[in-house]
């Protein structure tokens, strides 16, 4: 029996499963919460103790494993997490090859769902497809001809950065205007959060208002989504808003590129028909009428990244 052990190390949460090769389905699995103030020490030690505890006595022939932050392909170096400190350059390729005496291959988390979608997923059977995930960032995948394309360095499938309102808002990354700072959750939260502490919009955002008890700190993308979904007119133009920039970004990238399927995963995705709607529509607006595309909801949901982990796996089986 040839088995994979298959990670995710996520900003919030870390998952570990083991399957056969050539499986659909997990021996067994385990995922839990990244502790709020861990760094990369705790990460690995959380992961430690989950891979023995799947593992239990047997040994795995290949790993696995998908990021959140950008990594050197070539390498299986971390360059950094954004949501985690003490990642900066961490060989984690090299430290699970020699804890472990098997091959590992790693690499970010976008690139790694897009693979499991596209082996696995809504991509199946599709030549070219562009996995987006919309959660605390934005980020994306390609699969070209059949194979990932991680560009030059890996750093291929940025569309969060891809400016879509040069004279919008400020991003992390120092432009203004991002897909990735009107669209992620957290930057919905601050934008609805900042506008309803002004006292001249005190009556706005009712629904919003009430499902945190008027404790605005508490908004979170999930409660825009909720408060849109009761009709409130503030969280509709948020969603609205973030929808838009991501159906420019979609309709630039598909103007460009002419992929089969864009997938969309994250928890952003959850967020109902508005924004569905609104992403769908703008991203049509915005390619030409002869650039054909289907915009889908990815198949394996949380799990998108495991998976892709695992034919990550295999590739490095079949190399050997
Ligand atoms: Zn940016």
């Amino acid at each position: 029996m040839t088995l994979i052990l298959a990670l995710d190390f996520g900003g919030t949460k870390l998952a570990a499963a083991v399957t056969q090769l050539g499986s659909r389905e997990w021996l067994r699995y385990e995922r839990r919460l990244s502790p709020i103030d861990g760094n990369a020490t705790t990460d690995l030690a959380i992961m430690r103790s989950l891979i023995y505890s799947l593992l239990q006595d047997a040994t795995p022939d290949a790993i696995g494993v998908s990021f959140g932050g950008p990594v050197d392909f070539t390498t299986g170096t971390v360059r950094l997490s954004h949501h985690v400190p003490g990642w900066e350059n961490l060989p984690l390729k090299d430290l699970l090859e020699k804890e472990f005496a098997i091959s590992a291959i790693v690499d970010n988390d976008a690139n790694v769902a897009a693979l499991g979608e596209h082996r696995f997923g809504a991509g199946e059977g599709y030549d070219s497809l562009f996995y987006i995930t919309i959660s605390t960032g934005v980020g994306g995948g390609w699969i070209i001809n059949g194979q990932p394309w991680r560009g030059n360095a890996g750093m291929a499938g940025e569309i969060g950065h891809i400016v879509v309102n040069p004279a919008g808002p400020v991003c992390l990354c120092g432009k203004q205007g991002c897909v990735e700072r009107l669209a992620s959750g957290p930057y919905m939260a601050q934008d609805a959060k900042e506008y309803l502490f002004k006292p001249a919009n005190q009556l706005q955002g009712q629904q919003l208002r009430s499902l945190v008890n008027d404790n605005l700190d508490l908004i979170t993308g999930q409660i825009i989504s909720q408060a849109a979904t009761q009709g409130d007119e503030l969280a509709i133009k948020i969603l609205q808003s973030g929808a838009w920039a991501l159906g420019v970004g979609i309709g630039n990238v598909a103007n460009l590129i002419n992929p089969q399927r864009f997938i969309l995963g994250g928890s952003v995705t959850k967020a109902g028909e508005i924004w569905w709607n609104t992403v769908q529509k703008t991203a049509r607006e915005t390619a030409l009428p002869e650039i054909d595309f289907e915009i889908v909801s990815a198949a394996l949901g949380d799990d998108a990244p495991l998976w892709g982990a695992v034919a990550l796996a295999e590739s490095a089986l079949i190399s050997k």
